[in-house]
């Protein structure tokens, strides 16, 4: 049974109090009476199930052994798929990838197609993501004899028709929009956000190009042209340009920024066209139709004395590897184009969580050079492991078809055109219970809001560390409470506070150079959030944007404290 005879949910993988809410509302599965059918731990087993079902199609009788192997690193939440995988494997429902990209072209047929399959991927709890870069400019004439609308008013759209899913499914399924620099709309695009709660399941990139922002910097003009006829519409400074978005993005948070030209010189396989939209939350550019199938090791988990267990680590790499590659067999697509698309380039996504706390435990300052180099260090390591990995199913299984078309061509044989991505891991490292994707601590107490409710969060690592220095009392308990962090906390030795920096009081730079060192060693992009105090000014932004471009990052997010009213997490007073 999954259930206390008082109704709630049994605890047998020792989970906090916001996991165990957020999984017997949203993951567990239930019977027709909404009974719940299932415990956390027999979650994971149905997942390790249904996914090494795969080991089969390879080598008959294979799946049991594999079944084990991944239901216990699910179970010690070593490694975790993301929500759709949780979610759906082994039920009627196969979207087991976290996210999509689809095409939109200039024409209703394709408009509301790709909205059709939007529809049914929300349902599933997957995110999608597109470029409205091809849509002609609003003003412009239609076939029809009448005037376009332009891409503003079809994010719009699709906005609402992912409301409406919203509003029946588990998850929300979140939307990216992306839109060229050089499309006429662009200004109105940029304020698309900028009332408060418009758009609520859209994040906006602006797509923007080294031509562009060479023009900024160098005060050129900029060109506005429209995709449908290839015309000049309007020019306009570069730099006036690049000011809007930034005022923009200080005001609301959005838009961000995608890098595309970096993104394409790192473009996997180059034949299937210049990549222009990534995934809601950034951290996989793709082409139309396809996805990407993420998962994350939880390096707290790998912890040992001074450093990581890597033996260990390497070998749990290797089997994330195997899993999402078996995620790929044994996924459902709502649509043959979907299907077709992800076998041939077979791309997963296998990242890291719990960077902060692993920081934390080593006693490395987040924004320190020293935690740089180690991640940095750390990450060329987990990469080259899941490379070997990929390489290792391509003996056995063969490359992914696209192979001989692909940048891999040159190296040995690879199983998947694209390997690692760093996932914002929003809920499964509330799940694993540990920091999110590479983010610094948000504060070391906090209130999230989540499920209509509010949850109290105090790090349990700083709690441990303080106590092992003897520095633990309920006064100081209380004054981490009320302010958020620890920086000021006289009680505490000075390499506990300083381990224990939060996002805030970060400077927006460490949070870029971190950004830069993962991006280096990671194939598709990273999801990061620079995280700005809400007394931060406008060309602070603008810098931002700078040197993120400078630094190599593929994209980027920025997020000033207080801009929006929706915040899932809060700090209590000052942080
Ligand atoms: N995503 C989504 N809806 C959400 C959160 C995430 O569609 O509410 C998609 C989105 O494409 C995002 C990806 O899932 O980029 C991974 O997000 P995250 O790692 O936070 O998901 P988790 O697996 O932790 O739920």
């Amino acid at each position: 049974t999954a259930v206390r005879p008082g109704g709630d949910v049994i605890d047998d993988l020792g989970l906090s109090p916001v996991a165990l809410a957020v999984l017997s509302e949203r993951y567990l599965l239930r019977d027709d009476s909404g009974s719940l059918r299932e415990t956390p731990g027999q979650m994971m087993d149905r997942v390790a199930v249904a996914v090494a079902h795969a080991e089969d199609d390879y080598r008959p009788g294979a799946s049991h052994g594999y079944a084990e192997r991944f239901a216990t690193v699910l179970r010690a939440r070593e490694f975790l798929p993301n929500s759709p995988t949780l979610m759906n494997a082994g039920t009627s429902l196969g979207v087991l990838s976290g996210c999509y990209v689809l095409p939109i072209e200039d024409s209703l047929e394709s408009i509301f197609d790709t909205l059709r399959t939007t529809a049914l991927l929300h349902r599933a709890g997957a995110g999608t993501g597109f470029s409205f870069s091809r849509l002609r400019r609003r003003g412009s004439a239609t076939s029809g004899g009448g005037v376009a609308s332009g891409p503003v008013s079809f994010i719009e759209l699709y906005d609402a028709a992912s409301q409406v899913i919203r509003l029946g499914g588990r998850r929300r399924g979140a939307n990216m929009a992306v839109l060229d620099v050089h499309h006429p709309d662009i200004e109105e695009f940029l304020r698309a956000k900028s009332d408060t709660g418009a758009l609520p399941t859209f994040n906006l990139s602006v797509g923007v190009t080294d031509d562009f922002l060479h023009a900024a910097a160098q005060g050129r003009s900029h060109r506005l042209i429209d995709p449908a006829t290839g015309r000049l519409v309007r020019e306009l400074p570069a730099r006036e340009l690049f000011a809007q978005i930034a005022e923009n993005a200080w005001r609301t948070g959005e838009p961000g920024l995608l890098f595309l030209d970096t993104v394409n010189r790192a473009n996997p396989v180059p034949e299937l066209g210049r990549l222009q939209a990534t995934n809601p939350c950034g951290e996989v550019p793709l082409s139309a139709f396809e996805s990407c199938t993420l998962g994350s090791v939880n390096l707290a988990r790998f912890l040992d004395g001074d450093g990581l267990d890597e033996v260990r680590l390497a070998e749990v790499v290797r089997l994330g590897v195997r899993f999402l590659d078996d995620v790929l067999d044994v996924s459902v697509h709502p649509v043959p184009a979907l299907a077709e698309a992800a076998r041939a380039t077979r791309k997963i996504g296998l990242g890291v969580m719990g960077v902060a706390e692993m920081l934390a435990a080593l006693g490395l300052p987040y924004d320190s050079p020293a935690a740089v180099r180690y991640v940095s260090g750390l990450m060329a390591r987990i990469s080259r492991w899941a490379h070997a990995a990929s390489r290792e199913l391509a003996a056995e299984r063969g490359p992914f078809p696209l192979y001989p078309h692909s940048r891999w061509v040159t190296s040995a044989p690879m199983r998947n055109a694209q390997v690692t991505s760093i996932a914002p891991t929003g809920t499964i490292s509330l799940i694993a219970g540990t920091s999110a994707g590479i983010e610094p601590f948000y504060a070391i107490a906090y209130t999230r809001h989540v499920l209509g409710r509010d949850f109290d969060h105090f790090e349990p690592l700083l709690r441990e560390r303080a106590r092992a220095h003897g520095a633990w009392s309920p006064t100081l308990e209380a004054e981490i409470s009320a302010s958020g962090t620890v920086s000021d906390c006289a009680g505490l030795p000075e390499s506990l506070r300083r381990s224990f920096v939060t996002a805030h009081e970060i400077d927006p730079r460490w949070h870029i150079r971190m950004q830069a060192a993962v991006q280096r060693h990671t194939d598709a992009a990273v999801a990061k959030t620079i995280n700005l105090p809400a007394t931060a000014d406008v060309a602070t932004m603008r810098e931002v944007f700078r040197q993120a471009w400078q630094a190599g990052v593929k994209g980027i997010t920025v997020y000033r404290d207080d801009t929006r009213p929706e915040q899932v997490l809060r700090c209590p007073e000052s942080c």
